[in-house]
């Protein structure tokens, strides 16, 4: 770790933007000072849950470092404990800050993790929080059952109507929280509006007050999209998904500006929400420098999925923002690209079968499911997403089977309402599975 030690004539690459990011994202930081390991081609393993320290003054400096950027500056850091801090996560952190042009990245156990701790500094007993409708069940749940037991209240509404965003907006509002593409109805927020329009009630509000706007970009992946270039503040992602890409390993990260970093830092130490070094290793290992074929090969194959599903009979509704005929296409085409600008609507497709009332949608569901469970080789029925496997959910008897089928719709889910994860496989094998599975109900 030592600075100076194994001095190479090696040039820094990280911001030479000669290099595309699809290059980036196998290279990384190239020279780092996180970690000194400049003969192993991949990165090394660290498995160490605690750091010798040369002497009881190194240890003290280590601690005075900790979550304290102006004392850190420009110094390598000294790793004590591993809930603190260790190489693997912060080189994981650097390349994910800068995949996402975020100026810091904080890594969790999970996205859970991850989502908790940046509302968790960014909001205290008094404050409230503005979110979409429609949101990922658990964080739904953490907003609904949790945030109001510490006088946090939660308001949610349809952000993809900018006038709710308005009337909603109040003294007391600290956060702006949604997913675009929403899970699990693929709902698309304009990114940049809702920046303009938090950005004018951040006009007459003292530094600290300002409201922060933090999306989750788990469905979208840095790859279709970038919050933080679109005016957000604040990045959420559960790297157990596309990022991590291998349905191996969970972890989480926020990602946004440098101040915030220290009482990032601080929560997770306190709160515990640490990603195991293991997991951090695999990511930056296998899930970062795969991302881009990995999602290029999911998209098209989506695309073509999705044209399929969209002229069945038995199917009333597709969303796949690659769709011309999906309400948000206009929009997705401005906001969801990849590094080369070309138009990148993402591997999640929902589509809704026909039923005569909810309670009907919801049965064939049930049936078209199971019938999947039991006959589809290329679809697995699983939540999660962004796997080299095709994973199918039926949100109303699943993730959100708590809400009744009735009041599903005001969270903006059918009773029919299906999710298709797509994978890796042979887009004509995954046809074939649907097509059965469609004929069977
Ligand atoms: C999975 C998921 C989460 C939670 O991530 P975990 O790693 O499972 O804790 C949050 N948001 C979205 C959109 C997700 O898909």
């Amino acid at each position: 770790m030592g600075k100076g030690k194994n001095k190479s004539k090696r040039k820094n690459h990280d911001k030479d933007n000669r290099y595309s990011m699809d290059t980036h994202l196998i290279y990384g930081k190239n020279i780092s000072d996180k970690w000194d390991y400049s003969h192993h081609v991949t990165t090394p393993i660290s498995s160490s849950t605690t750091f010798r320290l040369d002497s009881v003054e190194r240890g003290a400096e280590g601690f005075q470092q900790f979550a304290n950027s102006a004392q850190q500056e420009g110094k390598p850091p000294i790793y004590i404990y591993d809930r603190l801090g260790e190489p693997n996560k912060d080189l994981l952190e650097e390349n994910l800050a800068y995949v996402e042009k975020g100026e810091m990245a904080v890594s969790f156990a999970t996205g859970m993790g991850a989502i908790s701790a940046v509302l968790g500094v960014l909001t205290k007993s008094g404050d409230e929080i503005v979110a979409h409708k429609t949101l990922y069940g658990c964080t739904l749940s953490l907003l609904t059952n949790w945030y109001p037991r510490y006088n946090i209240p939660v308001k949610q509404v349809d952000l993809t109507n900018e006038e709710n965003l308005k009337n909603a907006l109040s003294e007391k509002t600290k956060v702006v929280y949604f997913e675009t593409p929403s899970n699990p109805n693929l709902d698309i927020i304009n990114i940049h509006r809702v920046a303009k329009i938090v950005n004018q009630a951040n006009k007459n509000r003292e530094e600290k007050d300002r409201i922060q706007i933090v999306v989750d970009n788990t469905f979208a992946t840095p790859y279709c999209q970038r919050p933080i270039e679109l005016g957000a503040d604040f990045v959420v992602h559960s790297l157990t998904k596309g990022i991590g890409g291998f349905g191996t390993d969970l972890g989480g990260i926020v990602i946004g500006p440098k101040k915030f970093k220290d009482a990032i830092l601080l929560y997770r130490k306190d709160f515990g929400a640490v990603l195991s070094t293991k997991s951090a290793w695999a990511i930056l290992t296998y899930g970062l420098p795969s991302l881009p074929v990995r999602q290029k090969r999911q998209i098209k194959t989506a695309q073509r999925i999705a044209e399929f599903l969209n002229y069945h009979p038995k199917i009333e509704k597709v969303n796949y923002p690659g769709l011309r005929t999906f309400k948000y296409h206009a929009l997705a085409k401005k906001q969801m690209v990849d590094f080369n600008g070309n138009f990148a609507p993402g591997s999640l497709i929902y589509f809704v079968l026909k039923g005569k009332n909810p309670k009907e949608s919801k049965e064939i569901g049930r049936r078209f499911m199971n019938y999947i469970a039991d006959n589809a080789y290329t679809m697995t029925l699983a939540v999660s997403l962004g796997h080299t496997r095709t994973l199918i959910e039926h949100p109303a008897s699943m993730t959100h089977s708590l809400i009744s089928a009735d009041e599903l719709i005001e969270h903006g889910i059918d009773a029919g309402g299906i999710r298709l994860a797509i994978g890796l496989e042979d887009e004509n094998d995954l046809l074939l599975d649907l097509d059965a599975a469609l004929n069977s109900i």
